[in-house]
């Protein structure tokens, strides 16, 4: 009875040591899953563009933008080894300053084309932008093509009317070109320069007869000894041997009556305070992705008799805009190009 009682063992102790066993590999399990996906955190991170929008991470051209959101993502001396096909960021946009937003089909084969991207949704304003007839916007206005005094458009919109808190100074222009400047000062306000503002727009024959004769009279008080010819020809025509001459258009020569064109830059005056600024620079350089072309350039005022204006833009459409950035025309020389004008 006595040995039976040794080497029997008690269930209740076998039903522990069971126990204790699949508590312990319980444990086990638990610490090596624990372990196994701390590092995985890391490389899903790295490996996973699409968890960071598509602006921030494709931009080529803005390098330290991206170079440094490659650097915070690798998570340091972490090696990713993990998914190697899905480490490379999709290459759309193009090299640019890309947008968050999905263009109109047309805009984005625009965007692959030129190599840079809006940075402002173009929904309501590819219309606009490149329309799909674009031949009456390009209206050559100059010495040689005067406007009738009769001519005026019949669908002029007040821009002041387009953004609440624009001053009421703010002048007319054309629908579609109208549309497709609201496109531009956006996204010159993307780049940092909201401050750019319209001074002129559309302006009649008669304001600009008004104008005109008003110069005449004045540089005849200025200049007693001057003829009335000298005085209209020193107002309207720019000769570069004589500084300050024509500084307004002969009525009818003005492009500002076709309503296709406007003034704008962020100075106090329109005037040459404005050519060397940064916002300059950036209109000149980013006008025709809007359909915009800085009219007078300075290397073109023998074609364009008018002395370099930083702050005038003409409106074209995009297609006869990025065609004359391309080619290095001005509107005249395009238009020749094009055997658009005689
Ligand atoms: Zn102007």
């Amino acid at each position: 009875m006595a040995s039976k009682k040794k080497t029997s063992v008690s269930p209740y102790l076998v039903l522990a040591c069971v126990m204790c066993a699949l508590a312990f590999g319980l444990l086990v399990s638990i610490f090596l899953l624990a372990s196994n996906s701390e590092p995985s955190n890391p490389s899903q991170e790295a490996s996973n563009p699409s968890s960071a929008p598509v602006w921030q991470t494709s931009s080529a051209t803005d390098t330290e933008e991206s170079t440094s959101s490659e650097d915070t993502s690798s998570g340091g001396n972490i090696i990713d080894v993990s998914f190697p096909e899905e480490s490379e960021p999709e290459k759309e946009p193009e090299p640019g300053v890309a947008g968050p937003f999905k263009q109109p089909d047309s805009a984005h084969a625009y965007e692959k084309k030129i190599g840079l991207c809006y940075s402002i949704s173009l929904e309501e304003y590819e219309q606009y932008i490149d329309p799909a007839d674009a031949s009456e916007y390009l209206l050559l206005v100059n010495a040689k093509h005067p406007l009738g005094k009769d001519y005026k458009p019949d669908d002029l919109i007040r821009i002041a009317d387009m953004r609440a808190g624009r001053p009421d100074y703010y002048s007319y222009l054309r629908e579609v070109p109208e549309k497709a400047l609201e496109a531009f000062l956006d996204e010159a306000a993307m780049y940092g320069h909201g401050d750019i503002k319209v001074s002129n727009g559309y302006r009649s024959y008669s304001v600009q007869s008004n104008l005109f004769y008003g110069y005449i009279d004045r540089e005849l008080s200025r200049h007693p000894g001057w003829t009335y010819q000298q005085a209209y020809d020193f107002v309207g025509f720019y000769d570069k041997n004589v500084p300050g001459s024509g500084y307004s258009a002969v009525p009818g020569m003005s492009e500002h009556q076709s309503g296709l064109c406007v003034d704008m830059h962020n100075q106090i005056d329109t005037d040459h305070t404005f050519d060397d600024t940064p916002a300059a620079r950036w209109l000149a350089e980013n006008c025709y992705r809007f359909g915009f072309v800085l009219r007078f350039p300075a290397e073109k005022e023998d074609i364009t008799g008018i002395q370099f204006e930083s702050w005038h833009f003409r409106y074209v459409g995009r297609t006869a805009a990025t065609e004359m950035h391309e080619l290095g025309m001005c509107l005249e020389e395009y238009l020749e190009y094009k055997g658009l004008v005689s």
